[in-house]
Parts: C-alpha cells; structure tokens; sequence
C-alpha cells in the first residue's frame, strides 16, 4: 500500500489553484510525463497542485482529492490512470498578456516641459515597440507561473508609455537619492474615489535625453527595459515578492544586452553576472516559455539581496519605487 499522511490543513476537494487549467489524468501519463509537457519542473507541478513536497502527502492528495486507483509497480506510490475519479490535477495556466486595462490619466499641464515631455515618452514607447530582442523575452520566474514576462507585454507598457498611462519624468536629483539609473514608481492600481485604474511613473535621468530626444544609448534602452518588466507586473496588479520582481527585470534587460552585443563580464556587478548565466544556462536567447523555478534563478537571488538588502528582499513589492 503506498505510504499516506494526512496534510494538517488538507486542500478541500476541487479546489483549484489560481492561473490554473485543469488536466484530465490518463492511462500512461506520469508526474514526469505531464510536467515535461507542461515545460514545468516534476516537484513545482506537485507543489503547485498540492502545496506540499512531502511524497506521503502527495499519496493523500492523490487518493482523496485526484482519486487514484491504482498503485506504480512497487506499490509505493498511487499513479494516474484513465480510471481515476475525478482524475483532474491542475497546471498553470498562461496569464494573460495584460492585466486590466488602466484608464490613461490626463496629463498633467506643465506648458514648458509638456512638448518635451510627449516627445520623450512617444520616442521611448517606440523603442519598446521596434526593439527586436524583445521577441526573445518570454520566461516564468518562480513555481507558480504567475510572474510571466513577455516581449508583447512589454511592448504594451510601450503603449501605455505612449499613451501616458504611465508618465514619463526627467529628475537625476531623485535618481541620485536612490543611487538608481531609472526607476518605476507604481501606484495604486484602483482610484478608490473614481474606480478608475491609474498608472504608474517612469523616472530616467537626463542621460535620456539628447536635444529634446530619447538618446537611445544601450545604457537607457537597458534601463527602460529593466524598468518596463517593474511596470508590467504592476499593471498586471500582481502582488509578488520584490526579489522575483527584481530578478526578472535583470532578465530580460540582460537579454536585451547580449542581443546588444553586450557582454557581461569581469567588471560587471554580480547580477548581471548572474543574469547573464541564467540565460546562458537555459538558452533564453532562443526558447519561449521557459519556466524559471525559485531554485534556477538562486544565484542571481542572492547576487540582488546582496545589492539591495536582504530585509528588502523578502517583502512583497510594494510598488513604492525601488529601481
Ligand atoms: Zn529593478
């Protein structure tokens, strides 16, 4: 008889996970088999199913909850089969592109920057819209497959940069208090008065502009790219932990930088180091979809945590500004 414990708090029967799809298990199918298909590691489908890693669990839940029949070959184990009743686990289901549609702010009159301003945040909007590494950008960060980071959401958050949802700013002064090169502030997603969705800030220095334009350096495309990914998963209105938030940006902007032609090497801070490993390591140059577990992405953790402080690292984002 294969082992079983009772979780202490059992998941009720049916619940399903959020961003989830339910899968019909059949004869044949294994853990293995269903987590190679779903581009997912074997212990975070489990994880993600059942919130737990402990096989015995696991053996509960299988029975009571997926109602398994059948035991594996040596009996240790419960295993799909088409004769389980429900016979349903969950995998994460792709989110969305985008997160609700914010309702665009109306900008703020400010007659002698204002021209400035448009041009700036239309030209950077651009950018994200034409950059062709950005196709290359398409990975999970974490074991739920909430954070996904897409080069279409991105270019969205050029639209939205664009359409001013999300405002532009220009002030080396606050850059400078923080020690960034950018940085996004978030803000509420919800006006409580209004009900309206209100967008967030994308403050860069004046090395962004040259003559009333976007200078397009590498060094600021970089930086909106990193900052882009911070105002994605506000629009999304995700609460995540900074630490996942932060590696992601790293991420993609570290794409960015090698279809750039820019290596990350000696010299280079160890996030991007890191970064730039993760990408190597998983081919993220030139495979789609792939999921980033907690475990994959703990070097380039660390490497953050210790460039932005290990308390901050363990708080939820809380759309507050950090670079
Ligand atoms: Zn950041």
């Amino acid at each position: 008889m294969p082992i079983e414990k009772r979780p202490a708090n059992p998941i009720p029967k049916g619940t399903q996970p959020p961003l989830s799809k339910g899968h019909r298990v059949k004869d044949g199918e294994n853990w293995n088999s269903v987590a190679k298909g779903a581009s997912i590691d074997v212990w975070d489908l489990i994880e993600f199913n059942f919130n737990t890693r402990d096989p015995a669990e696991v053996n509960w839940y299988l029975r009571n909850n997926v109602g398994c029949v059948l035991h594996t070959a040596d009996g240790k184990n419960y295993r799909f089969s088409s004769a389980a009743a429900p016979g349903i686990i969950y995998l994460p289901a792709i989110p969305k592109p985008v997160g609700p549609k914010p309702t665009p702010v109306s900008p703020k009159p400010d007659p002698a920057k204002d021209e400035e301003i448009q041009t700036l945040s239309t030209e950077i909007g651009d950018f994200l819209n034409v950059e062709k590494s950005l196709s290359w950008i398409d990975f999970y960060v974490g074991n739920t497959g909430r954070i996904h980071i897409t080069g279409t959401g991105l270019r969205w958050i050029g639209d939205r940069i664009k359409d001013r949802t999300i405002l532009v700013s220009v002030d080396d002064e606050e850059l400078a208090q923080h020690g960034f090169y950018a940085m996004y502030k978030g803000q509420n997603r919800i006006d409580e008065a209004t009900g309206t969705t209100i967008g967030g800030e994308l403050v860069v220095g004046s090395s962004a502009t040259h003559e009333g334009h976007f200078s397009g350096t590498w060094q600021t495309k970089y930086a909106i790219i990193h900052e882009a990914v911070h105002a994605l998963l506000d629009a999304r209105g995700l609460k995540v932990l900074s630490i996942r938030n932060e590696c992601a940006a790293y991420i993609a902007s570290v794409i960015y930088l090698r279809f750039a032609g820019i290596k990350v090497g000696s010299g280079w801070s160890d996030e991007f180091v890191q970064a730039a490993e993760i990408i190597e390591k998983f081919e993220l140059y030139s495979k789609l979809g792939v999921h980033l577990s907690s475990q994959d992405i703990r070097p380039l953790a660390k490497a953050v945590k210790q460039f932005y402080g290990h308390s901050w690292a363990s708080r939820d984002w809380d759309c507050d500004g950090l670079g």
